[in-house]
């Protein structure tokens, strides 16, 4: 099958049309392409540590207990989400430090399920601990950033070396700390 690019090839993938070379982004790899790209570049090549104690640092680790009476779990395909009880799809983080990477992530649920399933739907990302949400929505404006995102991740997925190392305030407690810093 012939795509046109890589948004149409993860779509493809999705779909489960016969592609050459399926293309997948999870919503995780989302989040890290906003996060550091180095990290998303190690983490294609499955070169897991210990994400545990990143997550945790960096107070991106989804709270299992928020909303657990109010929201199921999802899974489409590329991507696992949580749906409110009231079908939007929610996004909780104990934290609203790193909110790009976090609203990033939930504006590609939101564009995967459109896109992918015909379904459409608002979000809500969650800060419990803060007592803060805010609503996302899935804008022509999103569905552009999400798309060139993705194409921007097939790019970097696909060079052969890691962008340079970039110092950032976490990159003390992440897992790949040692092959950027020492
Ligand atoms: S240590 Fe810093 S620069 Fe290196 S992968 Fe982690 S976050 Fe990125």
């Amino acid at each position: 099958m012939t795509t046109n690019g890589p948004v149409d090839r993860l779509l493809a993938t999705a779909r489960g049309a016969p592609v050459d070379e399926p293309f997948r982004v999870t919503g995780v790899m989302m989040q890290y392409y906003y996060v550091c790209k180095r990290e998303l570049w190690f983490e294609s090549r499955n070169l897991e540590i210990d994400r545990e104690n990143a997550t945790v640092v960096r107070g991106t680790r989804v709270d299992e207990t928020a909303y657990e009476d109010k929201r199921e779990s999802l899974r489409l395909g590329m991507i696992s989400l949580d749906l409110l009880d009231d079908g939007r799809v929610v996004e909780v983080k104990p934290s609203s430090a790193l909110t790009e990477p976090a609203e990033m992530q939930l504006s590609y649920y939101l564009w995967y399920l459109d896109r992918v399933a015909d379904v459409h739907r608002e979000g809500v990302l969650a800060h419990p601990r803060e007592r803060r949400r805010e609503s996302v929505e899935l804008t022509e404006e999103r569905v552009k950033k999400v798309e060139s995102s993705i194409r921007a991740i097939h790019d970097l997925v696909h060079r052969p070396s890691p962008p340079p190392a970039e110092r950032k305030p976490f990159c003390d407690s992440c897992a790949y700390h040692d092959f950027c810093w020492c």
